[in-house]
This record gives C-alpha cells, sequence and structure tokens, in this order.
C-alpha cells in the first residue's frame, strides 16, 4: 500500500448544490453524525453548481473548519447531473455514496448502505417507498416515467430509484469512461453492471428551501433517459409507416370496388384535408424526435468540457486530471484562491493513466 493509498478515505460523500444556503449548515451537522457513527474515514465533496447565493461562502466556511469537506466550484451552473459527475470524477473514496444536499435522502440510510456495500454489492441504490412533500402531479409521472422506460430499454434500470445511491470504487471508476453529454446517472450505474441491490427508504420533504427541479427539467431529463436509453422513439416511425400504409392500401382497393360497382358513394374535400393534415401531423413529430436524437449526436461530436470547475478547493493540484472532457482550475488555499493552476484540459479520450489506476 503506498501512502497515497492510505490517504484515500473510506467514504467519499458527493453532494451537488445549487442555491441551498438554508440547508447547508443542517447537512453538514447530519452528515457528521452519520459518518461519526459509521465510523470510517470519510470526505464530503460540494459541487457548487454556480449557486448565486451564498452557498459557496458557506461551504468555504465549513471547509476552513474541517478539512474532509472539499468543494468544486462550477464557472456557472451546469445542471445536476453533470454536478454528480464532478464530484465522483474527484471522489476518492473505495464507496461514492452521492446524495442531494435538500435532505430528501436521509443520511441515515447511508448505514445501511454501507452495510450493503460490506457484503458485497458494489451499487447500492435507494429505492424510494413514499415521497413527503411532493405534488401528485409529480409523484404520478415519475411512477408513470419509470415504468414507461422500463418497457423501452434492455438496461435493467430500478423503479423508483434516484440519484440516492452507493457506489463501489469500481464501478466509479468504470462510470469515469462514460462521457457523454447528456446524462441519465440512474441509467448509466445501471449499464455498467456489477452487483446491484436497492434498499427501501421513505424519501424525507426538503429540509428548506424550493425544488430545483420544475416541470421542465424534468421533461429534459426524461428525454434524455429515453434517448440514451432506447432507439424505440426512432423505430416508432417504422411501426406507424407500416400501419397507414396498410391502412391506405385497403382504402384505395375499397375505392376501386366502389368505383367498379358504380357506387355513388365517394368521399368529399374535407375527408382529403383531414388526412393530409392528419399524415403532415405524423410526419413533423417524428422528424421532431429525429432531431432529438441528431442535436444529441452534434452535442457529442462538438466534443465540449462536461463541466469546467472555475477553483477546486481540497484536491491535489498536480494530480492527473480524474476523467475526460473536463476543465479544471485548482485553487491553491479556500481563501487563498491565488495564481489559479490548470491541471486539467482533456479531449473525450481518457489518458492511459487515468481511470483504471
Ligand atoms: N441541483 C444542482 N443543480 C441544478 C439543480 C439541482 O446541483 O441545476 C442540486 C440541488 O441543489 C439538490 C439536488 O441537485 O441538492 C436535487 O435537487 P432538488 O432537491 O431541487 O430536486 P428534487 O428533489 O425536487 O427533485
Ligand atoms: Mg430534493
Amino acid at each position: 500500500m503506498t501512502q497515497e493509498d492510505q490517504d484515500r478515505p473510506t467514504i467519499s460523500l458527493v453532494i451537488p448544490i445549487w442555491n441551498e444556503e438554508l440547508v447547508i449548515p443542517e447537512l453538514y451537522r447530519r452528515v457528521l453524525q452519520i459518518m461519526e457513527s459509521i465510523g470510517d474515514s470519510w470526505e464530503m465533496i460540494c459541487v457548487n453548481d454556480g449557486s448565486s447565493d451564498r452557498s459557496l461562502e458557506l461551504l468555504l466556511a465549513l471547509r476552513n473548519q474541517d478539512a474532509r469537506v472539499k468543494v468544486l466550484d462550477f464557472s456557472r451552473n451546469f445542471g445536476h447531473q453533470i454536478a454528480i459527475t464532478a464530484g465522483s470524477d474527484f471522489a476518492e473514496g473505495d464507496a461514492v455514496i452521492v446524495m442531494d444536499a435538500d435532505l430528501q435522502d436521509p443520511p441515515e440510510v447511508v448505514q445501511r448502505m454501507v452495510q450493503k456495500w460490506r457484503e458485497g454489492y458494489e451499487v447500492v441504490y435507494a429505492v424510494r417507498t413514499t415521497r413527503q412533500g411532493e405534488t401528485k402531479f409529480k409523484l404520478w409521472t415519475a411512477r408513470v416515467f419509470y415504468r414507461l422506460l422500463k418497457q423501452i430499454t434492455d438496461v435493467h434500470i430500478p423503479l423508483d430509484a434516484g440519484d440516492f445511491r452507493l457506489m463501489d470504487r469500481r464501478v466509479v471508476l468504470t462510470m469515469r469512461r462514460l462521457r457523454e453529454q447528456h446524462r441519465f446517472m440512474r441509467g448509466l450505474s445501471s449499464w455498467v453492471g456489477f452487483h446491484q441491490i436497492g434498499v427501501e427508504y421513505e424519501r424525507a420533504e426538503r429540509y428548506a428551501g424550493e425544488t430545483k427541479y420544475p416541470l421542465r427539467k424534468m421533461v429534459r431529463l426524461a428525454i434524455s433517459a429515453i434517448t440514451s436509453f432506447s432507439y424505440v422513439p426512432l423505430q416508432l416511425a417504422t411501426f406507424v409507416g407500416f400501419a397507414l400504409a396498410t391502412l391506405s392500401l385497403l382504402a384505395i382497393v375499397l375505392t376501386i370496388i366502389l368505383r367498379l360497382s358504380g357506387s355513388s358513394f365517394f368521399l368529399g374535400q374535407a375527408t382529403t384535408l383531414v388526412s393530409v393534415l392528419f399524415l403532415g401531423g405524423v410526419q413533423l413529430i417524428f422528424l421532431g424526435i429525429l432531431g432529438e436524437y441528431l442535436g444529441r449526436i452534434y452535442d457529442e461530436v462538438k466534443n465540449r468540457p462536461l463541466y469546467i470547475v472555475s477553483r477546486a478547493y481540497g484536491f491535489v493540484p498536480d494530480a492527473p486530471a480524474p476523467a475526460g472532457r473536463a476543465v479544471v482550475f485548482h485553487s491553491p488555499s479556500a481563501y487563498d484562491p491565488g495564481r489559479a493552476t490548470q491541471s486539467a484540459v482533456q479531449s473525450a479520450v481518457p489518458t492511459p493513466n487515468d481511470p483504471l489506476r
């Protein structure tokens, strides 16, 4: 075992934070409590996802009093899924636990996750049995979404599990190889395989503040999930095409028979108009679906970094970049940003010495 290995914490907590000034003190208190009762060494990686409130200030103050708190400060808001990605890119622990800042994922469940991990499971995901403080609409749409996703993908993505999960280091190192732009992390962590198990829990109410997931963002995440894990929407065009073609074939035969039999029954202009509009609509829908996939291909081809860390507090500046496709500037100390050192501007291809050392 090298010195570096000895310094590594056993458990890394990864916590995305966007305008959570109201919850940070309580979050730290609860984390401290639970990690002390578990007893392993730990670190808490907070990813400040472009907060415009005092979140960063509070995090740096925490870091000042407890070096186990580490902070990645994004250059702007990159979104929840990317924040989780960055946190796990930097996590050093043998187990990495991703949880929300708002204490909806009770830190107490962490204990049960660690237990399962010790039993040999490599991914322990938390399944919500009940959810408090959510609207009926959110509960219902989430339920339908997970079941729909299950129908149209081959990857076994557990029902009703969010991003609250524990991943063994092996899983995390593997996940670092997956550098796609539009990320549905719960899907990716299922896709990698390994021994997985769920633990059930009751999702608590948000401790304070507002949800950062309005409907618009939920829909975007759902579309990312579907396009990342299924071709069914694309194939739908083929099925609908065949069905409509068969129907019109029948209609053609029917028309010929009617004409030959001298019937005076013929469909008028309105029918023509309606069917043209209908078909136009169907075609536009499928163009839109094609566009969704095409846009995602375009985003991949552009090969932009997934995130930009404008200041990383608490990480070794000279360490190799944790994974590709990211820009990271280090800060020597929490209150003295000093001269920024850039350690990682990388392309999509991870360097050989990086993740699987
Ligand atoms: N979050 C983030 N960036 C965003 C949106 C959310 O880092 O763009 C964080 C947020 O601070 C919280 C977690 O992601 O820690 C989950 O967000 P939230 O609790 O608002 O989602 P909900 O539980 O309502 O689905
Ligand atoms: Mg929440």
